[in-house]
């Protein structure tokens, strides 16, 4: 016979009667009732054991966090809280998970707790619906781009420029580092590397996939990116996902609607497929917020919040209206930011840009044209010659979510930009070239996964959205 998903036997209970369902125990009550899950639905399956006619040694197997096979009759249920229970025939005891030792008791246990059992902490409700979550978000992003056309494209983990100018890297290496082979100014030679020169693992795809895109047209790449910044703040990890689109022939402003759209699409769909998940990590936040002093609390729930974000649109502004924003608040007059804002030019420390996010906008804000000096060489000049066609997406409680710009396409402009900035042409021979050939105006984003996964979730901390997340000094499991 074969085996059901809880998820379809809770939602077609008609469909089905005699049925095996297979999972793990989330709690035994009164000899007698199993609360059974196995991960396809936050709900768990009550199966429903005669006691009398167990067996003793069989019922002492039944603790929380046992495998089970269950064998048994779909039936309504006479109790409340379900609908349907099943009535035990047979159990099957696949792995037994001694109650002594077992870490992921039925109660309350902190993140902090459950990051340190990171192999067992997907058995709770709110790891299992948080990772629901996320397959089905980036699903639905790969379903986005599919649909409007864009390609999907694989750009290299391992990258041999290092001016990509996005963060510090991690290198990649063979040699050994009791005893690289020095060169004759006494430096390591990566010439007897592996290349033959000198490897690190990728910040962004964003150059190799803006080669792409001057060819296929519109592209994305959804792939994992490293950088080694030591911040350990609830919103960076060394190890992310990020989806970058680029398209060519797109100005800033059709990417600002590409962005806007991608990202109300991605929430609306999770709207829609994870209902009973978003429900119970809503009631969740209700009760964390609870513990909060009164005027730290959110005003709106999960769900609320996830629908503001689709139903409204993001406000946009420049970053010069923004600083002029800035400049008149309250906190800055009255010196309450740690940065107070002076001078147009500085750039904009979180403190900011909560404020305009939380306080002053209370939406999504896209901030566009910034100063060109605090911002990537490969992003367009605008006329004023001050300013470059850069924009961020700035979430409530997240920050910035997106960051993406019209690029460069102009040789010389470029060019100049890359040598006032210090960066070394050689390695970039090929982003240069690709403007000497067919060069067309074209833009692209980069969205932080993570990040979107805990804006749809309400977690506050990004170790909490990734299974293993890499963090500074963490790299276990
Ligand atoms: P931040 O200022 O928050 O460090 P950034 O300006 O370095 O971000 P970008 O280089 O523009 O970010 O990267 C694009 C997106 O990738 C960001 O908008 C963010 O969503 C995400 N991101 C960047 N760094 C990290 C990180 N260390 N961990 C998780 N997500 C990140
Ligand atoms: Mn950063």
């Amino acid at each position: 016979m074969i085996s059901y998903r809880i998820v379809d036997l809770l939602s077609k209970p008609n469909h089905y009667k005699t049925v095996i369902v297979k999972g793990w125990v989330k709690t035994f009550r009164a000899n007698r009732f199993i609360a059974l899950n196995d991960g396809s639905t936050i709900e768990n399956l009550q199966c429903v054991v005669d006691y009398k006619q167990a067996d003793e040694s069989l019922l002492k197997k039944i603790n929380t966090g046992a495998a089970l096979e269950i064998e048994g009759e779909l039936i309504k249920s006479m109790g409340k809280g379900q609908s349907v229970e099943v009535l035990v025939k047979s159990i099957l005891v696949h792995g037994e998970a001694d109650p002594d030792t077992y870490p992921i008791q039925a109660k309350k246990h902190s993140f902090e707790f459950l990051r340190e059992k990171a192999h067992l902490r997907i058995r709770t409700n709110t790891f299992s619906s948080v990772m629901r979550i996320r397959s089905i978000l980036s699903f639905a992003i790969h379903q986005f781009f599919n649909q409007k056309g864009f390609y999907y494209i694989h750009t290299p983990i391992i990258t041999g420029s290092d001016a990509e100018g996005a963060g510090e890297m991690f290198r990649v290496t063979v040699l050994d580092p009791k005893n690289p082979k020095l060169n004759d100014q006494g430096n390591v030679d990566f010439k007897n590397d592996f290349f033959g020169k000198e490897t690190n693992l990728t910040v962004s795809g964003q150059l190799e996939a803006e080669t792409y895109s001057q060819g296929l047209g519109n592209v994305y790449t959804f792939g994992p990116t490293f950088r080694a910044e030591k911040s350990n703040t609830a919103r960076h990890l060394a190890e992310f996902w990020m989806i970058e689109p680029e398209m060519a022939f797109f100005d800033l402003n059709q990417n600002m609607d590409l962005a806007e759209e991608f990202i109300k699409y991605t929430l609306n769909h999770i709207l829609e497929k994870c209902k009973k998940d978003l429900t119970f990590l809503d009631q969740r936040l209700i009760n964390e917020e609870k513990s909060k002093p009164q005027n730290e609390r959110s005003p709106m729930g999960l769900i609320e919040k996830i629908n503001f974000v689709v139903n409204n649109d993001f406000i946009r502004i420049s970053y010069t209206d923004a600083i002029d924003i800035l400049k008149k608040s309250k906190p800055n007059k009255k010196k309450k930011f740690e940065y107070i804002i002076e001078n147009w030019g500085t750039d904009l420390q979180s403190e900011h840009e909560r404020f305009l996010v939380e306080k002053h906008f209370n939406a999504p804000v896209i901030l566009y044209d910034y100063p060109a000096r605090i911002k990537a060489f490969y992003m367009r000049m605008n006329d004023d010659k001050k300013t470059v066609r850069a924009m961020d997406i700035l979430f409530p409680g997240i920050g910035e979510i997106v960051g993406g710009s019209q690029r460069e396409e102009r040789l010389e402009v470029l060019e100049s930009r890359i040598e006032k900035m210090g960066i070394d042409k050689k390695e970039l021979w090929w982003y240069i070239e690709l403007r000497k050939f067919g060069s067309t105006p074209h833009s692209g984003f980069g969205l932080g996964f993570e990040r979107l996964v805990q804006f749809a979730t309400g977690m506050n901390n990004i170790r909490d959205v990734i299974p293993f997340p890499r963090t500074p000094l963490n790299a276990s499991f």
